[in-house]
């Protein structure tokens, strides 16, 4: 007897993107299901066993200051951390924490499980169900593997690398999901048959090895940080202050290299019978000595996947090459001499989309009520995952909500960049967040997430009354200090200069303002204390921000003029019912490129690659046109 469930939103998927989605719909206070193939693997990580780092720090911080879950979850379950780049300047200031996999995925199934409005199901789902009237496609609901039928209103699709998934590892291939979990294998028809278009996409893993087999007197120890920084903006920094594990840096060498061009022949990569396109920046052992060929080693870092497991993951040396080959070839790395593999290295391809079939809401252009967010929609890792699987479920919850979804552009967020670059640009392999990508990276910076974020977290109900006060006061207490700083003069006298002989900072021939002090590259908010009498006790957090906003004020003003001119750009909307055949003076591959991508605004218009800046103009003066004609 087929069963029929109703609900507000089903969310397929229980990755990273899958989690976010479901927590936000039900947190928004929507009836929301949440499946996946085995509730055993809730938010794994198959890969590497860590949050963050080099832009992806910004990313799980944005995703806190919204109202997301990754931050906290990190917070509690991290076994090392560590600030990334601390020597350049804070645009690229990262956090990176190492997490203890497995506690990793039971905590965040503790907070899915305890979530009001939310049902965890374990089910493949094979089909997705639709009305359509005058070609306009409405999703009416879900169908699973057992033939249960879910009618919903939204539905948000995080399948991650389990739609049509297989494992390589030599000539061995598998028909399953990561860690021989159980592939998805009927919803590409589905997905097909409603006129989505599908890719294949690959990426790949490093094997594990047995601790009790390395010698890790061959390898460079890597230490955590002493003070140790949260990640979620609600996390007591004290509270996490705890002992740390560490990992192990070594390398390869001519005799790995000399192993793997041996063998690129049973490379199912270089063997043509890996289809799927990997990721340029997460590149396998065998791509880095084929296309790297003049360097003479590469890193290889040693991570603990957790404290109660000897399972160490070998990053930096991903492979797909037969098992006999890997063990060949980690046995030549110092420290791995005798190593025990525990998993093989292996890679995997699986069907996801371009992206370019959404808009900047996540919805697909072509099917209403239908989102879409994570390693699906193209991108890879699990902050880039679980960033659009917020913004994805909070717009499902918009659309049912009748309200306006939220769109964050690249001038206020790497979430902003990250999707604009996944719907506008053609990517043609996995896309990795890089700090590179941010045009307004200094705007952008970690530490100050919270200030560029938290608003639009409150406005859409994720956030509370108390946490936007608490953000408010924030805003204010920095502002004041400094003005009060600017405003606050020392004199060129004998306390000034014997305060800066300490310091060993030039004297002053006149008076000058605390801040003008402050700018000094040898002083700080913090050394400029002794001589700032008015001085009253701020939150730590505050006095970085003051800090901050006085020392780079030249470059952030800078910046902020550029983002004026984007925003001019992104603010001329472009209607969506226009005709590019009409516009005569439009190069063909820019006409080809604008009825393909159909974007927003000209500023979005301007970024598709193939629409060249004479061709915003003519787009720009038919506009006008149009507009005066009205
Ligand atoms: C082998 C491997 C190597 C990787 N290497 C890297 C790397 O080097 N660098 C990097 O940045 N990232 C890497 N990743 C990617 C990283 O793991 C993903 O980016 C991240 O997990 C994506 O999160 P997600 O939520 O999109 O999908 P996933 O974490 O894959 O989760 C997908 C979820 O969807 C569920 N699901 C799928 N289809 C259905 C269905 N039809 N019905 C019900 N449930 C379904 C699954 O059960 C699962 O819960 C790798 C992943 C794998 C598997």
């Amino acid at each position: 007897m087929e069963i029929r469930e109703k609900v507000d939103v089903c969310v397929v998927g229980a990755g990273h993107a899958g989690c976010e989605a479901a927590l936000a719909c039900a947190r928004l206070g929507l009836e929301t299901v949440i499946f996946t193939v085995s509730v055993d693997s809730i938010a794994l990580m198959p890969c590497n066993p860590n949050v963050g780092g080099s832009s992806k720090g910004h990313l799980v911080r944005e995703i806190d200051a919204l109202g997301g879950e990754m931050g906290k979850n990190i917070d509690k379950t991290f076994i090392q951390s560590k600030m990334l780049n601390v020597s350049k300047g804070p645009a690229v200031h990262s956090l990176r924490a190492q997490a203890d996999k497995q506690d990793y995925s039971r905590s965040m199934r503790h907070v899915l499980e305890n979530q009001n409005h939310l049902t965890i199901k374990q089910a493949e789902v094979c089909e997705i169900l639709f009305e359509e009237n005058n070609d306009e496609k409405k999703i009416t609901g879900v169908k699973t593997f057992t033939g249960t039928i879910y009618e919903c209103k939204a539905i948000v699709l995080c399948t991650g690398t389990y739609l049509n998934a297989r494992c390589l590892c030599g000539e061995s291939i598998t028909y399953t999901g990561p860690n021989g979990l159980q592939a998805a294998t009927h919803l590409s028809d589905s997905l097909k048959a409603m006129g989505i278009l599908l890719r294949r996409f690959k990426t790949g893993t490093p094997a594990r090895m047995d601790k009790r087999s390395i010698d890790f007197s061959k390898m460079e120890e890597q230490f955590g940080d002493e003070k140790i920084v949260p990640f979620s903006f609600s996390t007591d920094p004290a509270s996490i202050q705890k002992p740390q594990v560490s990992c192990w840096l070594t390398y390869t060498n001519e005799k790995t290299h000399e192993i793997i061009k041996n063998n690129l022949d049973r490379s199912p990569i270089y063997a043509g019978i890996i289809e799927g396109t990997g990721p340029r920046y997460c590149p396998s052992i065998e791509d880095k000595v084929v296309k790297f060929a003049d360097k003479e080693r590469h890193q290889v870092f040693i991570e603990p996947e957790g404290l109660y497991t000897n399972e160490m993951y070998v990053g930096g040396m991903s492979s797909s090459l037969p098992e006999d080959v890997q063990l060949k070839m980690y046995r030549t790395v110092p420290g791995l001499e005798n190593c025990k593999i525990v998993r093989n290295a292996y890679a995997i391809e699986y069907d996801c989309i371009n992206a370019k079939q959404l808009k900047a809401s996540l919805e697909f252009k072509a099917v209403k009520g239908l989102f879409a967010g994570g390693q699906f929609n193209g991108s890879s890792g699990y902050e880039e995952a679980a960033a659009q699987g917020l913004i994805a479920g909070i717009n499902a919850a918009m659309e049912i909500l009748g309200k306006d979804p939220l769109i964050l552009d690249r001038s206020e967020s790497y979430i902003g960049v990250l999707i604009d670059d996944l719907v506008t640009k053609d990517n043609r392999e996995p896309y990795r967040m890089m700090t590179s990508r941010a045009e307004y990276r200094l705007l952008l910076r970690q530490d100050n997430a919270d200030l560029r974020l938290k608003k639009y977290g409150y406005q859409v109900g994720l956030l509370s009354k108390t946490h936007y006060e608490a953000l408010l006061l924030k805003e204010k207490q920095i502002n004041d200090e400094i003005l009060r700083l600017k405003s606050t003069i020392v004199g060129a006298n004998k306390r000034i200069r014997d305060f800066l002989d300490t310091k060993n900072s030039s004297h002053l021939n006149t008076g000058a303002s605390l801040a003008e002090l402050l700018c000094r590259p040898e002083l700080g908010y913090d050394s400029i204390a002794p001589i700032d009498d008015e001085r009253q006790p701020l939150p730590e957090d505050v006095c970085e921000q003051v800090e901050i906003e006085i020392k780079y004020e030249g470059y952030i003003e800078r910046q902020k003029r550029q983002v004026e001119s984007y925003k001019k750009m992104e603010k001329k909307l472009i209607p969506s019912d226009i005709d590019y055949d009409d516009i005569q003076s439009l190069r063909i591959e820019a006409r080809q490129k604008l009825k393909e991508f159909m974007p927003a605004s000209v500023g979005q218009a301007s970024r598709i690659s193939g629409v060249s800046p004479a061709d915003i103009s003519v787009l720009l003066i038919y506009l006008e046109h149009k507009r005066g004609r009205e």
